[in-house]
């Protein structure tokens, strides 16, 4: 499979530059903003472009999907200027859309670059002691960035520098990490639209369209305000994450990562990283979401509970032995990053959470919630034809 960076005559990369031209005037219509068009050759894109190549690579047979109507999934995805860390999914005349917004691509970015900065995170990884381990400044990294830039000032060399890590391996292995946060943001947007969410919480009223982190206005702007309201778009998070959290996990152990130059790490070492992007990323979001002063558990789980119930997840699904030391390591790596940033949550503390009868009520009172949604949203879930 070729490298998603490739630019020869891929006939997926003509097609989706094609497709560009919808995604943006969908992006204007829907959102009122600006798509980033990745395909123009700037290559300041190039990041982004590679993102969604590789997404669009490895969803590649979802187009052919259908729901009980016989109607075809059809989804436009990309990225889009809005000045805020957000992700969601939409729809709008029989396509959905997928859209991150461009600085939460940047931020998380800048957050696993600083991950490879620190001596102690994946120690296994090229030549730790070669980094500078610089401390987070009071801030979360990606958190720094988008605060100042919001704020107008220009970001100094000085600053990419010390947040750049220093050792090939562990530079690469920052870029693929930051991808990997990126296709779970993705595979969790995708997940909104094939498992039917989308059209079931528009069906019903319950929301405009899903954004990963509450904004204030789209959010209060809606009708109908309550706690069942509250519990159902909280569950559909809930599936949502678990469902990327599956996709992410699938990609490694069938073998099936289409970055080439990340491909030949070794599986063990993707896996590590593919769970670990999905957990740090999940903690991200709650950062997002202190930032954007939203309020808590009006539509989302609070990302807590949603980075408990990953936790939960992966002890539950992925069971061999191999498979459980990953999940050992990751909650080590995870834990060793905490050390350094200020308020991150620790693995430990989240499993005693986990088991507490408080988050365990409330985790299990969504999960009954999702139990009841499911022969509803059945209604509007898109399978592939063979129906597996
Ligand atoms: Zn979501």
């Amino acid at each position: 499979m070729p490298d998603p960076s490739d630019e020869t005559t891929d006939p997926l990369e003509a097609q989706l530059a094609d497709s560009f031209a919808n995604f943006r005037q969908s992006v204007g219509v829907r959102l009122g903003a600006t798509a980033l068009d990745v395909w123009d050759g700037d290559m300041r894109n190039h990041t982004f472009r590679m993102s969604l190549m590789s997404l669009a690579q490895q969803l590649k047979g979802i187009h052919d999907w259908r729901n009980g109507t016989g109607e075809r999934l059809r989804v436009l995805a990309g990225f889009v200027d809005i000045m805020l860390p957000n992700a969601l999914a939409d729809r709008a005349d029989g396509t959905h859309l997928v859209a991150i917004y461009t600085p939460l691509f940047v931020a998380l970015q800048e957050f696993s670059m600083f991950c490879f900065t620190q001596q102690d995170f994946f120690r296994d990884v090229g030549d730790p002691p070669a980094e500078s381990a610089p401390l987070p400044d009071g801030d979360v990294p990606g958190m720094w960035l988008l605060r100042f830039t919001l704020d107008g000032g220009k970001v100094a060399p000085e600053h990419s520098q010390m947040l750049t890590p220093t050792d090939d391996t562990r530079y690469a292995a920052s870029l693929y990490l930051g991808f990997l946060m990126a296709r779970f943001v993705w595979f969790h947007e995708y997940a909104h639209c094939f498992n039917g969410h989308v059209d079931y919480v528009q069906a019903e009223g319950l929301a405009l369209r899903l954004h990963e982190v509450a904004e204030p206005l789209g959010v209060a702007s809606f009708a109908k305000r309550t706690d069942q309201r509250s519990d159902t778009l909280r569950a559909l998070e809930l599936d949502a994450d678990e469902a990327a959290l599956w996709a992410s996990w699938q990609v490694q152990a069938t073998g099936r990562e289409n970055f080439e130059s990340f491909a030949n790490f070794d599986i063990g070492l993707r896996k590590r990283l593919a769970l670990f992007g999905a957990y740090a990323m999940t903690w991200l979001f709650e950062e997002f979401q202190n930032f954007m002063d939203a309020r808590y558990g009006l539509s989302h789980p609070a990302p807590y509970l949603r980075l408990q119930n990953m936790l939960g997840l992966s002890r539950q699904r992925f069971t061999s032995d191999e498979d459980q030391a990953v999940q050992a390591s990751v909650e080590s790596e995870f834990d060793r990053i905490a050390a350094v940033i200020p308020g991150m949550d620790r693995t430990a503390q989240l499993m005693r959470d986990l088991k507490g009868s408080e988050a365990s009520g409330e985790l299990a009172r969504l999960q009954a919630r999702l139990t009841e949604l499911r022969p509803e949203l059945a209604l509007y879930r898109f399978a592939p034809p063979d129906g597996s």
